[in-house]
This record gives structure tokens, sequence and C-alpha cells, in this order.
């Protein structure tokens, strides 16, 4: 990532307090101080480090950040160590490109081990990018151990996962309808294939299958795959459905009579006769094709091209009959295994038709290209139908079709052999222990995951690719007996071998002897990625051979996070390989985060330049206001952020912006502050009212991983403090004496508690913050303090926030009655009204204390109570009040001079000039002594003229 923008004195003050926390290392002894509530246990969800990080995996960063350093201050230790996702084929798919190759046999030509090799040394390209600017985001985690999937260690503990779950039946191997993708050359699993459904052109046919009792009648049979009919062997027909057969100019039809209108259209037909679909069952049709029919081998092959009964076959769409390739398709696959169907798979691996099929052979059934390349085939095989009287009709259709998730080509469902982690076995055991976790937001729980387990099928787990955990089963070539190794150790004693990496170019090469004298061979599939993911708590810890004791106590963890999508991977992943190794949920506590997208609502994308670069945005606006923003979004809901950088920089600017204004006039005055001070003036005991209550939001916020109501209290509060608190509190600052030391003392007592609990979501301010209130006894660092305590509201202390709420309501709705009428409000009057109630009257004890507020805020000489509610102004404004308006205004006038001329509040000026109409200073020269002391001017004299103006002559 380049820097393309200068740094602002907030990141470059960031960047020091990244200094600070790493030359003291205050993270690690944040980890290893004192915990008397023990470890707290987190576990990190890898990312690939095949790319830069985006703004999705920075607010999922960014809540592994926030919740560590909140339990933390609770008195936990929390180790937190960062991993790195290293397998699969995202860093194949982008080695594969480096190298020019097109398809898998580019790979197994160019050689295995050096294809290997090639990702292995590829895959940690950007890692240090990702070291650099993870850091920077103010994300505390160690990545200088962090842990690799593709480390022996970690993958040793994947095959004792493997072993565990296997020992206990739950892995078997079937032969089914799976989803692959003939690029890649491999299956994928369900929910692999739901990540890439997209909407496509296709070409639907309806094809003529000729009876062989009747000819010239005919079966019609619609599909949206032609280029499975050469892999036909079989018509399907719903038993209770009834069945027209019609005859037109050009022969006799058979089609549902639900479907009559629709197939016919505008076709002229008489109906010759009905028939159930019952009575149509055994019927034999000339197949369209005779590559496979004349084969006198084919197993089964007298139950071929017949007609048969199928529960799946309703009389909605279509023509009411369905064409049967069972080597293409789920349920035609189920067909096959009930009746005993011959089974034709005319279509190679990797999408390409097999030479026998003569008019077809070699072109590619479906490959990632446009619309006319992709549906050449289909074309072509439409033509054939025209070509030999098989053609009925045609249709364009665009319907949702699976593509692979990586390399985008469009998915084929494929007959082939799989291994399987049965997870419906499972799945009484998931959905109860799945009970046990709580959710942020709560709807995910019974929602997006509790519905994908129910759904949930067997998981394919093998891959037909080569970077991976491999799957550790050996089968003897002779008497095929299986054998699963869950250690290195075993397999080095059986094999006789020194094992020093399991990637499959090296462990296929070790071979074992079996008790039948033969040689048993490791099986070549390799495992789906997400079964490293999976596996991640005891990988990670290289369990069960080391750390047995610790992980056994920690295990499962409290707290993960990552974005909603993963409630179909890396959550649900977690959830089942913990479920099956030891009969529990991986996690306790989850949060669940909504995606970031552009500005304009798209997906952020590089193409579109349609977001700013993170690192900009960090070195503009630092990274707490990142945080801040992110982690008071709607992503906390689960829901959409349309990221705004204008939104960033008002977050610096209304938080930190304005917090740093206290403080700096806090640093103005701090001198000689006491340390305890109880002050009972009425904005003290409010904002110390105030500052605890935030505890209390913060904490229930924390306590409860809602980490937005965690964190938007914060600036409400800085609004208050900023804008009410110390704006009416700047008078009590200009003498010293007791009121200065009050307030002094409840802005350290305030501050002091404030970077406490903003210290895990806004770390680098709250450091600021603490370094420049902190006492003497306190810890090195605001990460190394205890979270402050909430105290336990007082009844004074909750009437003091209800009465100044209730003040600062009436000074509002005082304020927008001034607009209103428009009288400046610095033109004093004499009265403002206001409704009496019972905890807001002039009977209430105190009171008088917050009518002086008023006052002063509204510009009134008196405040009086009325039955009547609202407010209302005395609008008369006597001499008296005029001249007074006046004298303020002349006041302010002489201060923001003395301002703009960089003056302290103790300097005295000798002399000033002031520039006023002739009535003004008619009025102005009998107050002049009032005025010379309040601005501190050892002599202002007057000059008529139009306009006000101020000249200060220098002291
Ligand atoms: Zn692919
Ligand atoms: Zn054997």
């Amino acid at each position: 990532m380049a820097e393309n923008v200068d740094k602002s004195a907030v990141a470059k003050r960031e960047e020091e307090i990244l200094a600070f926390w790493n030359e003291r290392k205050i993270f690690e002894r944040s980890v290893a101080q004192d915990a008397p509530n023990g470890e707290y246990v987190f576990y990190d969800g890898p990312p690939f480090a095949t790319g830069l990080p985006h703004y999705g995996h920075l607010v999922t960063g960014m809540i592994k950040d926030v919740i560590p350093r909140y339990k933390t201050m609770r008195g936990y230790s929390v180790p937190r160590v960062w991993g790195w996702d290293c397998h699969g084929l995202p860093i194949e798919n982008i080695v594969e490109k480096q190298l020019g190759f097109k398809h898998k046999k580019d790979i197994k030509d160019f050689g295995i081990a050096k294809f290997n090799e090639a990702c292995r040394d590829q895959v940690m390209t950007y890692a240090h990018e990702w070291e650099r600017i993870i850091p920077r985001t103010g994300r505390w985690v160690d990545m200088q151990n962090a842990y690799r999937t593709m480390d022996k260690p970690y993958m040793e503990s994947v095959w004792w996962v493997f072993k565990t779950i296997y020992d206990k039946g739950l892995v078997y191997e079937d032969y089914r309808s799976m989803h692959i993708c003939t690029r890649c050359e491999t299956t994928l699993s369900q929910q692999e294939v739901s990540e890439g459904y997209k909407e496509i052109k296709d070409i639907s046919v309806t094809a003529k299958f000729e009876r062989v009792d009747m000819p010239g009648t005919y079966f019609l049979a619609w599909t949206t795959t032609p280029w499975t009919l050469p892999g036909n062997v079989a018509l399907a027909v719903g038993a209770a459905i009834e069945y027209s057969t019609v005859k037109t100019d050009d022969g006799n039809y058979i089609v549902a009579t639900e479907r009559l209108g629709y197939v016919m259209g505008e076709k002229k037909y008489e109906v010759v006769s009905t028939a159930r679909g019952s009575e149509l069952v055994g019927i034999s049709y000339k197949p369209l094709f005779d590559y496979y029919a004349k084969d006198e081998k084919l197993k089964n092959r007298e139950n071929g091209w017949k007609v048969y009964a199928a529960d799946f076959i309703t009389a909605e769409s279509g023509t009411g009959i369905a064409h049967e390739a069972p080597a293409f398709g789920a349920e035609d696959w189920e067909l096959l295994k009930q009746v005993n169907l011959p089974f034709v798979q005319h279509v190679n691996f990797d999408g390409t038709i097999r030479p026998e099929v003569i008019a077809f052979a070699g072109m590619e059934v479906k490959p990632n290209a446009e619309d006319r390349v992709r549906m050449a085939t289909d074309i072509e095989v439409l033509r054939y139908l025209q070509e030999h009287n098989l053609f009925f009709s045609k249709e364009n259709i665009t319907h949702q079709y699976p593509h692979c998730w990586r390399c985008d080509t469009p998915l084929l469902n494929y007959a082939t052999s799989s291994w399987f982690v049965s997870v419906t076995k499972l799945k009484d055991e998931l959905l109860k222990t799945a009970q046990n976790v709580n959710w942020s937001p709560e709807h995910i729980k019974e929602g997006l995951f509790g519905k994908w387990l129910e759904g949930a099928k067997d998981w394919g787990i093998s891959r037909q690719r080569f970077w991976a955990s491999v799957i550790p089963l050996w089968v003897c070539e002779a008497c095929k007996a299986q054998k699963v190794y869950g250690n290195v150790a075993d397999l080095e004693k059986d094999s006789g071998q020194t094992i020093v990496d399991l990637h499959k170019h090296i462990i296929d090469e070790v071979t074992v002897s079996c008790t039948c004298g033969g040689t048993m061979r490791r099986i070549p599939d390799v495992l789906d990625t997400w079964f490293d993911s999976g596996s991640m708590p005891y990988g990670q810890v290289h369990y069960p051979f080391e750390n047995k004791e610790r992980f056994e106590k920690t295990f499962p963890a409290q707290f993960i996070t990552e974005y909603t999508g993963q409630f179909r991977a890396w959550f649900y992943y977690l959830h089942v390989l913990a479920g099956a190794t030891f009969s529990t949920n991986a996690f306790q506590n989850v949060v669940a985060h909504g995606i970031v997208l552009a500005e304009d609502g798209k997906k952020m994308s590089k193409r579109l330049n349609n977001y700013p670069d993170p690192l900009d945005v960090i070195n503009k606006y630092g990274a707490d206001a990142l945080r801040l923003y992110m982690l008071s979004s709607p992503l906390l809901k689960a829901e959409n952020l349309n990221f705004a950088e204008s939104a960033v920089d008002e977050m610096l600017k209304k938080n930190i912006g304005r917090l740093n204004n206290v403080l700096e006039f806090y640093k103005l005055y701090e001198n000689g502050t006491p340390r305890d001070f109880k002050s009972a003036h009425v904005l003290d005991r409010w904002i110390i009212a105030r500052v605890n209550a935030l505890v209390g939001e913060v904490t229930d916020g924390f306590e409860g991983y809602a980490l937005d109501e965690a964190v938007r209290p914060l600036p409400q509060f800085i609004d208050d403090l900023s804008v009410w608190y110390l704006r009416r509190s700047r008078d009590r600052f200009k003498e010293d004496g007791e009121d200065k030391k009050a307030a002094l003392a409840t802005i350290r007592y305030v501050l002091h508690t404030l970077s406490r609990v903003m210290a895990p979501s806004m770390p680098f301010y709250a450091e600021y913050l603490f370094q420049a209130v902190k006492e003497g006894e306190d810890e090195e660092s605001v990460h190394l303090t205890l979270w402050p305590e909430v105290l336990e509201h007082d009844t004074n202390a909750a009437q003091d926030l209800t009465r100044m709420f209730a003040t600062r309501l009436i000074v509002s709705q005082a304020l927008k009655e001034r607009e209103t009428l428009k009288l400046n409000v610095r033109q004093p009057l004499s009265a403002l009204y206001i409704g009496k109630t019972d905890v807001y009257g002039p009977d209430t004890p105190g009171i008088s204390e917050y009518l002086e507020v008023i006052k002063d805020e509204v510009n009134v000489k008196s405040v009086e109570f009325v039955s009547d509610a609202g407010v209302k102004l005395d609008t008369v404004v006597t001499e008296a009040l005029l001249q007074e308006g006046l004298v303020r205004e002349v006041r302010r006038l002489l201060q923001g001079a003395r301002k703009d001329a960089n003056l302290s509040p103790s300097d005295t000026v000798t002399s000033a000039v002031l520039e006023a109409p002739k009535d003004e200073v008619e009025i102005l020269t009998k107050f002049v002594d009032e005025l010379q002391v309040a601005t501190k001017i050892a002599k202002l004299s007057f000059v008529e003229a139009e306009k006000k103006r101020v000249i200060l002559e220098q002291k």
C-alpha cells in the first residue's frame, strides 16, 4: 500500500503512541501481568496473505482488538496470536496464473513438487504489508509467533482431527453427484457452491424421444442442459400425473395434460388418448444417440432407455417428463441407484466430451467464457437434434447458476467419488450445542446460523488438488485395507522413513506394508481448506502433541468474530469439528458483523476506484476516528455500511478534536490541581454523575458483546463535556480560588475516567489523555489499568442528571424562541417563564443552582415558574437592558481582540481604542471602568466611527 497523503498531526501522534507501546512492551505486559480472573480465550480467524487487508479485515480486526482490551482491563489475561491461512485454491490459482497455466494438466506436467514449492514461496507475499498495517490500526496481536496452516505441527493436528472423527465412524467415501469445477478439476462443498450463484443466459431445449412400440409417437422432455442429452439413459414421469397423447401435423406427442397449452403453444393438436404416468412406466424409446446404447458390455443396459416413475417429477414446469442423465444430476443419480440404470458419463472431469461421442468429441460443455462460447456445445447438440428429427422446440432462458467461487467457471453436477464428514449423523448434537453460543446480534443464532445448521448436508471434504493438507488415509493396493494416520510418529514407524513435511508431493512418496504383504499408498485426495480452518483451535497449539492440558482447560473459546457470511463457513466448520471431536461447541460468544461497501452502496472495487485506501484514511484522520466510525456503525448489527470518508473526518473533529480542546484547556490551568476534591458545584456534580453513567452504559455494551452500544455513548459524553460542562465552566477558571480548584479537580477526574472507558475502542487517544492526567501511582499505560468501577448511583446523582437534563431542554427551547423572535442572545431580557412540574418547580430543593444556569445561558434577569407548560420570554427591551446588551457585546469584542493578539489571560494591555457610532460611545463612556477591569485593559478610549472596531496597543 503506497502512502499517498501527508500524515496529519493526529496520525503522527498515534504513531508516537505506537512507538511508546512497542518500546515499553505494553501489549506483552498486558498479557503477562497478574490476571485475577485467569485466561480469556480468543480465537483469531486466519486471513490469507495473498492479498492486502481491506476494510472488511480492518473492522474484524478492530472488533478482535476491542473485546480483548476490555477483558484485559477486567482482570483477564488475553493471549492473542495471529494466524495465516496458507492452503487452497486462492494461492494455487495465483501461482497457476503466474506460470501461465490454463489446465490442471499443466500442473502435472510442470511437476506437483515444483508447483507446491511455488505455492509455499508465494503464499506469504503480502505478510509484511499486513504486519505494517494491522498494528497501525491499533490492533494488538502477536504477529511474530503467528501460526501457519502450512506448518508441520499445524498439519499434524489436522491429521489428529481427521483420525479422531474417522475412528468415530464420521468419515465415509461415496460415489454420488457433486458439484465440480472443470477448470480447477475438483469437487466443491455445499458451502463453496452456495458462494457462487450468478444469473446467466442459457438455452433450454425440448427433445423428441420416439416410442419403440409406436413409431411416430414421441415423449417430449425438456432440459436446460442440452449437453447432458448424450448421457440420457431414461425418462421419468410422475406416477399420478395425467399425460395426454396428442396428434399434430408433424407427429404424435406425449406431454403432461396440464402442460399441453404451454408446450404446444400455437401448434394445432388434438388429444388422442390420456393415461396416468404409472401406465407409461416400462415403455421403451429410441435413444437420441447410440454411442452407449449399442455397447453390449454396458452394465444394466437392459434397464436403459425406458420410462420410469419418480417422486421428484411435477407438472409445474417443462413437459412433465424429465430426461435422466444420472452422471449429471443428484436426483437422476438417486433414480439410477433405485432402478439399476446403466451409467453413462460422456464428459471428462475437465468438462470435455469423451472421444466415443463422435459428433461432439473434445468439446467443452460449459467453459468460463462469454455467452456464445459458453453455449456453443449446447447449440451444437441442438443442431444435431434438428438434423435428426429429434428436435421439438427451444427457448432462451436466464437463470441462477452456480460458479466456482475461485475461478468463476460454471460448475457441473457430476457423479464422482468423494469423501464426506457425516454432518447429518451429528446434527442433533450440533443443534443442541449451538444453543450454548451467544450471538451478537442475537438473530443470527436462530436465523442465518441456525437455519444453515438445520439444512446442513454431509460435508464433502476431499479435493483433487495439490497445495493443501492431505487426507491421511493409506489404502492397500492388494487387499484394499485402509489405515488412517493421526500422527507423524506412527507413519514414520510403519514406513521406516523420516518425514519432514506433510504436503502431497512429499507424503505421497511414503508407502507402508500391509499385513497381507501388499503395499499401502495414500489416496490422492487432499482436504478441503475449510477443514484446516475448522481445525484452528487444535492446530494453532499443536494439540494434542503439545499444550494438551492448557488446551483442554481453555476450550471452547470465549470469543470469536468475523463477518456474517462465515455463518456457513468458519463459524460452521469450527462448530462441526468441535462437535465431531469433543461433542461441544467451539466458541461461547461470537460477534458477526456486516459488510463494508463503497459510499455509492456498491461493492468496494479496485477497478471502479470507489473507495479510499485504508492507510490514506488512517494517515489523514487517525486510526481512532476510523475505529469510532466503524464500531459505532450498523456493521455491529450485522448490517452493511456504505463507507463515507467524510464521516471519519466528522468523527475526528466532533470527538477527538473537541476532547483535545478540553484537554488543552485543562493543561493551561492544571498546575497545582488537587487530586481529591469534593465539589458541591452543580456542574461538577452533574459531569461526575454523567461520567459514572457513561461507565455503566459502556460496561453493559461490552458485557453483552454489543460493541456499538458500548461505543456510541462516548460521542454523546464528549459532546456533553465539551459543549456544556466546559463551556459553562470557563469563567470559573479566571480567578484563582476554591471554585477554580473544584473545576480543575473535576475535569481531571472526568478525563482520567474517560481515558479508561474509551481505551478499548479508541486506544491511541485514550493513551494520550491518560498520560496527560495520570497520577504518580497510576500504571504506566492506560491499557495496564483496571476498568473504572461503576459507582452505584446515589439519589442525588440521579437527581442531578434529570434536573440538568430538564435544564438543558428549557435552555434549548428558550434559545430557539429567541431565534424565532430574532432577539440576539447577547441582548439581556428581563424574564423567562417556564412551566413547573413535580420534579422541577420553585419548591424543588437546590433548584436555584439550575435556574442560575438558565439565566446565564438564555441571558435573562430572572426565571419565573408559571402553571402553563412550555417556555415564554418577556420580550420587552428596556433602555437599561439595551445598554447592558451593548456593554456585553463590546466586552466580547475586546476579549476577541485580546485573543487575536495571542495574549494570555494574565497579560495586561496598556491601552486600547474602540471605534463606535456616536450614540453608542455616549453609553459606553459610562461603563468604561467596568470594561477596563473585565478585559484587563489599563486605558480604554473611544473614537466615533460608523462601525465598531478595536485597536489594541500592546503592553
Ligand atoms: Zn475453479
Ligand atoms: Zn493388504
